[in-house]
């Protein structure tokens, strides 16, 4: 499969290695939004979050429990930090592998989007 993050999960690509455990692995952004800037993505190749089923739960889980780890690791967590997982093309996905960005270093401001919210869906 012609997947970036599938070729970084293989030792194809090289990245930035952070943390691995048995069903996720992190690397440092290549384009940092942020002071700190890194992707926690599940071994196994999910394309969106709309494509994840219940047999990924567990993976899902490890996303968040791996970037609160890395954020205690990196010394930022009493700080406070975000994470972010954008689903295709309204959320600005790019890659289709999914990936949890954990972005540290900085106050965040929210919304996330700058125009104004008109009609509430
Ligand atoms: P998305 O826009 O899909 O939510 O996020 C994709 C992220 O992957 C972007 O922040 C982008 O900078 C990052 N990225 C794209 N290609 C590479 C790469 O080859 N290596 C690394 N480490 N990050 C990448
Ligand atoms: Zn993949």
């Amino acid at each position: 499969m012609d997947c970036l993050f599938c070729k970084i999960v293989a030792g194809d690509i090289p990245a930035e290695k952070l943390y691995e455990n048995e069903h996720v692995i992190a690397f440092r952004d290549i384009n940092p939004q942020a002071p700190f800037h890194a992707l926690v993505i599940p071994k196994k190749h999910i394309s969106t979050l709309d494509d994840a089923a219940s047999e990924d739960l567990e993976a899902l889980g490890h996303l968040q429990l791996a970037a609160a780890q890395i954020a205690r690791d990196q010394g930022f967590s009493s700080d406070g930090y975000r994470t972010v997982m954008n689903c295709r093309e309204n959320g600005g996905q790019t890659v289709y592998h999914i990936h949890l960005h954990l972005l540290g270093g900085k106050a965040m401001g929210w919304p996330p989007y700058t125009d104004t919210l008109k009609q509430p869906l």
